[in-house]
């Protein structure tokens, strides 16, 4: 399959005629049905997508025709999700597929054909079709912005994203499998969609399945509810390449890791590359069988590390630069400095203050941004350690840093032990088991009695609530 280009989008929209498509909608068109194949299965498809008729946009909406109000409710009921997933990934400026009944003329001529039309689809050929749903075992369709152009290296991830490259354009393996492991929202799922897009690209006859490994426990299941395991094994078995996303999901799910352990195997000694991801390293990986975890790691096991400044910035210029907008020098800086958690939220703030900068129709400025992004910027103050509080308190009321954890009940200690009790509570993410153990060992309710007696002293005395402001605004710069 050829990799879905990014089309000038705004020109799809001014040049349609209405319920009229042009033969780049119709090239889009054809793409989207491949995609949504992939989604939902090569005989469901033909069922029911390949008798649609695309009848041209309304709007934002794309318009397709169906032969009956049967066809029309299935497909509404059953496939729209995935239709709409699929024109988006392809043309951007899609909004919804609306499927309207078209009186096309009615080709009952090819009824003894695999494909039955679906204006003649009658109670029986309905049943057996329900039947056959679980017959087909499919990935997901891929992210047409997760490629390796859109994928900014830094220290990171060079070594994730070197070994990504390679395995995508080797024909055969070099390393089996690839696992690529990191925390959330660090880059996993957009480099596995990068090396599938590639593939398509590369060695088009490779026949490559991405999926979950919640998706693969899914079908798992549904396999052995319809008792459809061969065909189950058979079509996970054929595959050139199998990427598995998120490998931790099935830890703890026995039976599912049984099948995936064998189906690992299967590929893997025929030669086949096998690439996952997790959140842990294969030995980190809890609730999972040894000898899986053994196995995942004989390959190439890459991890991809937190962000560094540098790397933000790179990521927030590129963002920037791509949708085509120019962002104050400063305002990057703050951002790469500040949301240091994940990608995913750095780009979540950047659209956040593009948002709202055309929203209210103001130019962007630090200013702008620390208000936009106040609460967000305020999760991401979680740099600060219980340590840290704990040495501050201490010296500010000076006391030993070792009275903090001791076991001395003096009023003049035992309160700012309460204090930095409170802070640790306050300004970290900490739960109250995690903060007792920090202070010596500590009850969960210790901590939570500190709290309430700090919360209820700053209430009834104002010298002790400033007092324990001042030092909160000093931790948090
Ligand atoms: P994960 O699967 O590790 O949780 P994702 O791959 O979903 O993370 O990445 C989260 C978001 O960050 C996605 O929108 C992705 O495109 C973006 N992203 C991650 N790493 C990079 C990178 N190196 N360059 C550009 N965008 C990135
Ligand atoms: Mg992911």
């Amino acid at each position: 399959m050829a990799q879905p280009q990014l089309v000038d989008q705004g020109a799809v929209v001014a040049s349609v005629d209405r319920l009229s498509p042009t033969a780049m909608l119709k090239d889009q068109w054809n793409m989207v049905k491949e995609l949504v194949a992939t989604d939902i299965g090569v005989s469901h498809s033909k069922s029911w997508i390949e008798p649609l008729e695309l009848l041209g946009l309304d709007g934002m909406m794309l318009v397709l025709g169906s032969p009956n109000s049967f066809a029309k409710d299935w497909v509404e009921n059953h496939y729209l999700e995935s239709m709409e997933k699929s024109w988006k990934q392809i043309n951007m400026v899609i909004q919804g597929v609306k499927i309207i009944i078209h009186e096309a003329p009615v080709t009952i001529a090819n009824t003894n054909s695999s494909t039955i039309p679906a204006q003649v689809r009658t109670q029986e050929s309905f049943d057996s079709f329900e039947k056959e749903e679980a017959g087909t075992y499919t990935g997901a369709p891929l992210d047409n912005r997760f490629t390796f152009e859109n994928f900014v290296v830094g220290k990171p991830n060079e070594l994730a994203y070197a070994a990504a490259l390679r395995v995508a354009e080797s024909s055969t393996p070099q390393f089996n499998p690839l696992f690529l492991y990191g925390g959330v929202g660090l880059g996993k799922t957009h480099l596995m969609h990068a090396i599938a897009w590639k593939i398509r690209q590369c060695h088009p006859a490779r026949k490559v399945i991405y999926l979950s490994a919640e998706k693969f426990m899914y079908q798992f299941v549904r396999a052995l509810r319809y008792k459809d395991m061969v065909s189950f094994k058979d079509q996970f078995r054929a595959v050139d390449v199998l990427m598995i996303d998120d490998v931790q999901f099935i830890s703890g799910k026995d039976t599912t890791q049984e099948e995936f352990f064998h189906t690992f195997n299967a590929l893997v000694d025929k030669n086949h590359q096998v690439i996952v991801s997790a959140d842990k390293s294969p030995s980190d990986l809890e609730n999972m069988e040894e000898r899986l975890k053994s196995r995942l790691g004989w390959g190439l096991v890459a991890d991809i590390h937190p962000t560094t400044y540098e790397l933000r910035l790179g990521i927030l210029q590129a963002k920037s630069a791509a949708l085509g907008v120019k962002m104050p020098k400063e305002v990057l800086e703050f951002l790469a400095f500040k949301i240091t958690s994940n990608i995913r939220e750095l780009e979540g703030a950047l659209n956040r203050i593009l948002a709202h900068a055309s929203l209210v129709g103001r130019s962007i400025s630090l200013d702008t941004t620390q208000e936009v992004l106040r609460d967000l910027l305020r999760s991401n103050d979680q740099r600060l350690t219980v340590e840290e509080i704990q040495r501050k308190v201490a010296e500010y009321f000076n006391i030993k840093m070792s009275d903090m954890v001791s076991n001395r009940r003096m009023q003049n200690i035992a309160r700012p032990r309460q204090i930095a009790m409170y802070i640790a509570k306050q300004l970290t993410s900490k739960s109250l088991p995690e903060i007792g153990r920090k202070f010596g060992g500590r009850d969960h309710t210790t901590i939570l009695h500190a709290v309430r007696k700090i919360q209820e002293l700053c209430a009834d005395d104002f010298d002790f609530a400033n007092d324990v402001e001042i030092l909160k605004r000093s931790l948090q710069t």
